[in-house]
C-alpha cells in the first residue's frame, strides 16, 4: 500500500482546523474551552458531542462515545477510508498531496483507469442526453412512464437510455481521443466475433449508472424496454469495476446516516425502495452477498435487513444466506453488525409488493424483520411442526442445533438454547453445551482446510531511531524466548497504569521529546519499555511520527487509537483521560519529570523481569553459557543502578 508522506497529514491536521471540518455538518456553541452540538453519529436532543480545538479533536460524551482527530471525524462521516479521509481534507484544505514515487507500471496502470472512468462519465453523459432526445429517448421515456418512473428519479439517479444502434456511443467515444483497448477496458464495449470491430454493449437499454460509495461511475446495468431478452445486462467486472466490493445505491444510502443498511437484489428495488421513503437501500449488484459486501455494511451500519420471499424456495435462500453471513462474520473479527430477515409475501420482490400493496403496508414488513436467532428459532419449529402430528423433536432437535451453531454472539446462542429447552422439555445447559460441541466442530473442520493465519512474533522491529542508541540501551531486556513460529498468537492488547501514563506524558511533550536538552537520548521510550503487543505498536508508531517531522501530537496518534483496544476497550477511550492529566501540566519540567519518572520505574521493573529470566536459566545452563549470562546480570545491574540514580535525582 502506498502511504501518504507524514509531512502531508501533519500539514493536514494543522490546516484543516478541527472546529471548522466538524463545523461544516454539526452546528457548535461554545461552552468553556470546548466546543458542543448535537452528535451526528446518534440520535440525541442535548449536545454531548464536543471538539476541542487545542486538542484537535471531538468526543462524543453520549451514547456513542465516538471520538477523534479531523481525519477520524471525516472517515466517520463520510464513510471514506484513511487515505481518501486525507485526500478529502488536503483538498478542501490546500494541501498539495504530491504522489508518491510509483512504479512505471503502477503509474501506468492509474492513468489507464483514469482515461477509463472519463469514458465511462462520458458514456453516463451520452445515455442521460439520448434519454431526453426527442426523438431517441422516446422509446425510453414511454417505457418509464408506464413503470412510474418520475423526472426526479431519473435524474437523482442519473439513469438514461442506450439507443439502439452499434456504435453512436463508439463513435463519440473514439472522437474524443480513446482508443479501442481503452474502450474494451471501461467494460461498456465488446469486439465482435464476426468482424473483429469493438461496437457498443447496450443498445434500446434503459441505462442505471452504478457508482462507488463515492459517488464515482463505475459500471452500468440496462434493462430492457418490455420484454425485451435478457432483461438485465450489467457492465462486466472491469478494470475500475468488482462487483462484489460494491452496492448499488450506497453513494447515496450512506448519506442517511442510518445505523441500519437495507439490502435487496437488483437496482429496480433500490429505486423503488428509494422513492418508497426507504432511502437507507443498497442493492447487491446480483452477486451472492460476499464478505467483501457485509464488511463494507459494516462502515456504514450495525445492523443489515435482507428480504426473501416468503415461499419455500426464498426461505431456503434465506438459510443459506444466513450460514453464509455467519461465516463470514466469525472470520471477521472486530466487524460488528446485527443481520435481519424480512419476508415478502406473495412472491414479490419489494418493488412488485410496494407495488401493489403499498409503501405502508411494505414498511410493515420492513418493522417485523427478524433479527436472525429469531428467526432461525422459528423456522426450526414450523418446519418441524404439523398439526397432526405436533412438534417432531428429534427433528426440530436437529436443526436448532445446526441453526444455533451458526450464531457467533454466545449471549445470542444460550437464549436460543434456552428457548430450543422449552419446546424439548430439556436442560437449557445441556442444549446450550451441545450447540457449543456443534459449533466447535465446525471451527475446527474450517480452521483445518483453511490455510494458516498470519502468525505474530513478539520480537520487536526496532525503529532506525533506536539502533542509534548507545549500547547500554540495546540489552537484550524484555526478550522472550522465541516461540514456535507456526503459533498464532492472540495479539496483546494489555498495558498497565504507568505504560499508559508514560504514552500519554511522551505525546504532551510533542517536540520537547525530540529536544535532547529537555529529553535526553537515552530516555526517549521505545517499544521495549512496553509489554503488550498493542502499546508497542502505538509506540513504534509514535516513534516513526517522531521520526519523520519532528514532533506528535495526540490529534496524530488519534488515527492509531482508533484501530487498536488496550486491555479491551477501545485505545482512544482509554488514552483520552490519561492524555488530559497529563496535558494539563503547563510546566514542561514538571511534565518532563512525571514523564522520566514512569519512564525509569518501568525500566526498572523490566529489568528485575530480565533478571529473574537469567537466573532460570543459569540453573541448567553450561560453565560457557554461565559466563555470558553472568555479563548480561552486570550489564544489567549497572544499567538499573543508572535508572534508580537519575530516578533519585528527579
Ligand atoms: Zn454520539
Amino acid at each position: 500500500m502506498r502511504r501518504i508522506p507524514e509531512s502531508v497529514i501533519d500539514e493536514v491536521l494543522s490546516r484543516a482546523d478541527i472546529a471548522d471540518v466538524v463545523g461544516s455538518y454539526v452546528s457548535l456553541k461554545p461552552k468553556g474551552s470546548n466546543l458542543w452540538g448535537l452528535c451526528p453519529f446518534h440520535d440525541e436532543k442535548t449536545p454531548s458531542f464536543s471538539v476541542n480545538p487545542a486538542k484537535g479533536i471531538y468526543w462524543c460524551f453520549g451514547a456513542c462515545q465516538k471520538g477523534g482527530n479531523a481525519i477520524k471525524f471525516i472517515m466517520e462521516i463520510e464513510g471514506l477510508n484513511y487515505p481518501q479521509a486525507i485526500r478529502f481534507l488536503a483538498d478542501k484544505y490546500g494541501v498539495r498531496v504530491p504522489e508518491e514515487a510509483v512504479s512505471e507500471e503502477e503509474e501506468k496502470l492509474k492513468e489507464k483507469k483514469k482515461r477509463v472512468s472519463a469514458i465511462l462519465s462520458e458514456a453516463a453523459k451520452f445515455y442521460y442526453l439520448s434519454y431526453q432526445d426527442t426523438e431517441i429517448g422516446k422509446p425510453a421515456r414511454e417505457y418509464a412512464a408506464k413503470r412510474g418512473l418520475d423526472k426526479a428519479t431519473l435524474d437523482h439517479f442519473g439513469i438514461g437510455y442506450s439507443p439502439k444502434t452499434w456504435d453512436s456511443l463508439y463513435n463519440l467515444i473514439k472522437s474524443k481521443g480513446y482508443t479501442d483497448e481503452e474502450m474494451l477496458d471501461s467494460g461498456i464495449f465488446k469486439r465482435s466475433e464476426t468482424n473483429n470491430k469493438v461496437h457498443d454493449m447496450f443498445r434500446g437499454r434503459l441505462m442505471f449508472p452504478i457508482f462507488d460509495a463515492m459517488g464515482n461511475i463505475i459500471a452500468f446495468g440496462g434493462r430492457a424496454l418490455g420484454d425485451g431478452h435478457p432483461k438485465y445486462i450489467n457492465s462486466p467486472d472491469s478494470l475500475v469495476y468488482k462487483k462484489q466490493n460494491h452496492f448499488y445505491a450506497l453513494n447515496f444510502a450512506k448519506k442517511e446516516k442510518s445505523n441500519q443498511l437495507i439490502v435487496v437484489e437488483g437496482y429496480m428495488d433500490a429505486i423503488a425502495m428509494h422513492r418508497a421513503g426507504f432511502r437507507n437501500t443498497v442493492a447487491s449488484l446480483g452477486t451472492a452477498f460476499t464478505e467483501a459486501q457485509l464488511r463494507l455494511c459494516s462502515r456504514y451500519a450495525n445492523e443489515v435487513i435482507f428480504f426473501f420471499d416468503a415461499d419455500n424456495a426464498g426461505q431456503n435462500a434465506a438459510i443459506r444466506a444466513i450460514e453464509m453471513m455467519t461465516g463470514y462474520l466469525r472470520k471477521l473479527s472486530g466487524v460488528d453488525i446485527r443481520i435481519k430477515i424480512a419476508k415478502v409475501p406473495d412472491g414479490k420482490d419489494p418493488d412488485g409488493y410496494i407495488k401493489e400493496n403499498g409503501v405502508e403496508s411494505f414498511r410493515k414488513i420492513v418493522e417485523h424483520a427478524q433479527y436472525v436467532d429469531e428467526y432461525l428459532l422459528e423456522r426450526a419449529y414450523n418446519d418441524n411442526y404439523s398439526d397432526e402430528k405436533g412438534l417432531d423433536k428429534g427433528r426440530y432437535q436437529e436443526d436448532v442445533l445446526r441453526y444455533a451453531s451458526w450464531i457467533n454472539d454466545e449471549i445470542m446462542r444460550s437464549s436460543m438454547a434456552g428457548v430450543a429447552a422449552g419446546y424439548l422439555g430439556a436442560n437449557p445447559e445441556a442444549v446450550f453445551k451441545r450447540i457449543n460441541a456443534v459449533r466447535d466442530a465446525n471451527i475446527k473442520n474450517q480452521s483445518e482446510s483453511s490455510a494458516r493465519t498470519i502468525v505474530r512474533t513478539r520480537r520487536d522491529d526496532l525503529s532506525a531511531r533506536n539502533s542509534q542508541m548507545p549500547d547500554e540501551i540495546m540489552i537484550n531486556v524484555g526478550a522472550e524466548p522465541d516461540k514456535a513460529i507456526s503459533e498464532p498468537e492472540e495479539v496483546n492488547d494489555s498495558a498497565s497504569e504507568e505504560e499508559l501514563n508514560l504514552l500519554a506524558y511522551a505525546i504532551a511533550l510533542g517536540d520537547s521529546l525530540m529536544d535532547e536538552t529537555i529529553v535526553g537520548r537515552t530516555d526517549l521510550l521505545r517499544p521495549a519499555d512496553f509489554a503488550g503487543d498493542t502499546m508497542k505498536t502505538l509506540v513504534k508508531e509514535l516513534i516513526g511520527i517522531l521520526d519523520r517531522s519532528g514532533t506528535v501530537s495526540y490529534a496524530r496518534m488519534a488515527d492509531f487509537f482508533s484501530q487498536v483496544t488496550i486491555n479491551g476497550t477501545e485505545a482512544e477511550n482509554v488514552m483520552l483521560a490519561y492524555y488530559d492529566k497529563a496535558e494539563n501540566e503547563k510546566n514542561i519540567e514538571v511534565k518532563r519529570d512525571l514523564y522520566l519518572n514512569y519512564l525509569f520505574k518501568i525500566r526498572i521493573s523490566v529489568c528485575e523481569k530480565e533478571e529473574k529470566r537469567i537466573l532460570n536459566l543459569y540453573q541448567s545452563a553450561t560453565a560457557e553459557e554461565r559466563v555470558i549470562l553472568q555479563k548480561n546480570l552486570s550489564a544489567i545491574s549497572d544499567y538499573k543502578n543508572k535508572i534508580n540514580i537519575a530516578l533519585g535525582r528527579l
